[in-house]
């Protein structure tokens, strides 16, 4: 049977050879890729979904000046080798879909050119930080994994317009997703979110599916809470925080020679009501945002957003829609 497959898989070979940019052998039963593939070295489009492959072979490596397209779908894929995925940086599109894939290797760097990476219905438990790298995608499909969560450099690919990651097990999104002024659909579905991150209501979305997550429900009820107590620290780092802003204090000019200081500081944040600066202390807050007013979208409903506030006296400042979370 698999000589049968061979000598059909060679005989469009001879055919093609030279002459035509893809090759279509999927649903062969194919279980190793034929070595002479390597022969063909003007091909684009490779077609190897719906076999038996193990892995993703190092034939691949002969056609990396040309291939650009690449779908092994539907095979039995569990690794990845670096050498492999290393040496096929022309890849723009790469389909991995509904295999058991359980870790990408950092090696996935060497991509810059990839656009479209898909890994749907897999075994990934994470994504390699180095997903960063590949500033050219534009969409990311990662639904049905295992993720429990997503690394902050994903917020480098600054084209991104698609990011499915439904039916994981996320409990949240990295903060800073503001950096994705592109982002016109996400799938976070089925996940474990209880919010969504601080400024998630400044995206211009026109898709958003979050159906089957754990959010927060705005259920206010009464709660005394202690005088807040600042640690020295904190209230040393709020007031370095604070000075900075004036281009022309002291602290503002003296900051430069302390690097340490310096990258303590980076984590500063500040607060959404008064906008006062804070380090390590904060009420953990949420806005209940209206996806049709304040997000133009056509759903009527609301989705909670986090927000940091500086201190309990803001939160207990009247006028404002911010709610401290409970815990129960
Ligand atoms: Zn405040």
């Amino acid at each position: 049977m698999l000589l049968l497959h061979l000598d059909m898989t060679k005989s469009v070979m001879r055919a093609l050879y030279g002459k035509s940019t893809s090759l279509n052998l999927s649903s062969r039963k194919i279980k190793v890729v034929p070595t002479c593939i390597s022969r063909l070295t003007n091909l684009k489009i490779l077609l190897l979904n719906n076999n038996s492959i193990s892995s993703l072979p190092a034939e691949l490596l002969a056609l990396q000046h040309s291939l650009t397209k690449l779908y092994l779908y539907s095979n039995r894929i569990t690794a990845v080798p670096p050498d492999v995925i290393r040496g096929l940086q022309n890849l723009v599109v790469l389909n991995l879909n509904h295999n058991q894939i359980q870790r990408l290797p950092p090696e996935i760097k060497s991509l810059s050119r990839l656009r479209h990476l898909s890994v749907l219905d897999n075994k990934l438990e994470e994504v390699p930080v180095e997903l960063g790298h590949l500033t050219s995608l534009t969409e990311i499909n990662l639904t049905s994994n295992n993720l429990s969560w997503l690394p902050q450099q994903l917020y480098q690919c600054k084209e991104l317009t698609k990011l499915h990651v439904a039916r994981n097990k996320l409990t949240c999104l990295p903060e800073g997703i503001g950096a994705l002024a592109k982002l016109q659909v996400l799938d976070v579905a089925g996940n474990k979110l209880s919010v969504f991150p601080v400024e998630f209501h400044l995206l211009a979305l026109g898709e958003l599916y979050y159906e089957g997550n754990r959010f927060v429900r705005c259920e206010p009820m009464a709660s005394v809470r202690d005088a807040q107590v600042l640690t020295l620290k904190e209230l040393a780092a709020r007031f370095v925080l604070r000075e900075d802003r004036y281009r022309s204090s002291r602290v503002h000019m003296m900051l430069p020679h302390y690097p340490t200081l310096t990258a303590l500081l980076a984590d500063g944040n500040c607060c959404a009501l008064c906008l006062d600066p804070f380090l390590a202390t904060w009420v953990e807050c949420v806005r209940f945002i209206s996806l049709k007013k304040d997000m133009k979208m056509r759903s009527s409903k609301t989705i909670p957003v986090r927000a940091l506030l500086c201190s309990y006296k803001c939160l207990n400042t009247d006028g404002h829609s911010y709610y401290a979370v409970a815990t129960r």
